[in-house]
């Protein structure tokens, strides 16, 4: 059976992966230069800064499994069960949070290793030749690629919040420990973590995440958000030193909502992702998955 998977983020890799361990032949292709979507780690300075997905939470046992794989190849580490909360600053206990030293994306190219995986490879349809098609990707990317009508349905169905990272770069780690704090109820900052705990290397580096509003009144022209969400953390943190700032726009960032369904399908087209669920890494993975166990086990 051949299958093109179209998007290297985390579901269209782990879909893939499933795809070629139950015997398929698989190609994945995507329109970036390197592989993992949104999970994404941005070389600054000779580190790797994560400006996607801010941490990995598994609960599902075959997710428990797989980051358990990566710990134990030193790949990916319990990171903290504990973040802040503003405003009121209190420390708030949740779920242990996962983070990689060697930044997220780390994990998305563990998953590609051994995989046929074209890059600078953008599909411009979803009628590919290949006994079945996975869009492995956001609705709204899927939708570009002409689907079928099933498909394009639950694609237009999904609805995304934007988001703009900005990279911080201090002269000198000045703020007191905090891991990463959720901002609550704020115009424009919706979460800050320290990259340099995160990562384990203890680099003067912050990594925000602005709020949907500020994201849409910056998506043209992006890195005016960035001395704005810098003097946003600044105020939060108490830190008077100015910050290198790096921004990346999130276009679709986050879906609203999430979908009972592990997938959508019609014929030999399939749709996975993050909307298939809530909206996290383990439910892109989980929603490849899923989408490699129902095509194996499709008479084409
Ligand atoms: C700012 C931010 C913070 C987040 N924080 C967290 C967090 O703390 N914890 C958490 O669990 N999750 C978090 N997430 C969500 C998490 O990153 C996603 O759930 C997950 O990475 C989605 O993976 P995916 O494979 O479904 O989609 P994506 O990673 O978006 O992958 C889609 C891929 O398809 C490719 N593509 C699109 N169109 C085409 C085309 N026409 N041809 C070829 N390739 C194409 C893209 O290049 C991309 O690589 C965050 C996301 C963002 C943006």
């Amino acid at each position: 059976m051949d299958v093109v998977v179209v998007g290297a983020g985390i579901a269209g890799l782990s879909c893939a992966r499933a795809l070629a361990e139950g015997g398929a032949r698989v190609r994945v292709l995507d329109r970036g230069r390197v592989v993992g979507g949104r999970l994404a780690s941005k070389r600054i300075d000779g580190r790797y800064a994560d400006i996607g997905a801010a941490y990995l939470v598994a609960d599902d046992p075959a997710f428990v499994a797989q980051t358990e794989s990566w710990r134990a190849r030193g790949l990916a580490r319990p990171w903290t069960d504990t973040l802040r909360v503003h405003p009121g600053g209190t420390d708030a206990r949740g779920p242990v949070r996962w983070a990689a030293p060697g930044g997220l994306r780390s994990l998305a190219a563990d998953l590609a290793d051994g995989l046929d995986v074209r890059l600078s490879t953008p599909a411009e349809s979803a009628d590919q030749d290949a006994d079945a098609v996975v869009l492995a990707m956001p609705g709204p990317q899927a939708l570009r690629l002409s689907p079928p009508p099933a498909i394009a349905a639950a694609a237009a169905a999904q609805r995304w919040r934007p988001v703009i990272a900005a990279v911080l770069t201090y002269p000198a780690r000045t703020w007191t420990a905090f891991r990463g704090a959720f901002v609550n109820d704020h115009p424009l900052l919706a979460t800050v973590c320290d990259d340099g705990d995160r990562r384990g290397d203890d680099a003067p580096v912050l990594v925000a995440h602005s709020t949907a509003d500020l994201a849409a009144a910056h998506l043209d022209t992006p890195e005016g958000a960035g001395p704005v969400l810098a003097a946003a953390v600044g105020d939060l943190l108490g830190i008077t030193a100015s910050p290198r700032v790096q921004v990346h726009r999130w276009t679709y960032a986050q879906p609203e909502q999430a979908t009972e369904a592990p997938y959508a399908h019609e014929g030999r087209v399939w749709l996975c992702g993050d909307a298939f669920g809530r909206p996290r890494v383990q439910t892109a993975w989980l929603s490849g998955r899923a989408v490699a166990d129902a095509v194996l086990g499709t008479t084409l």
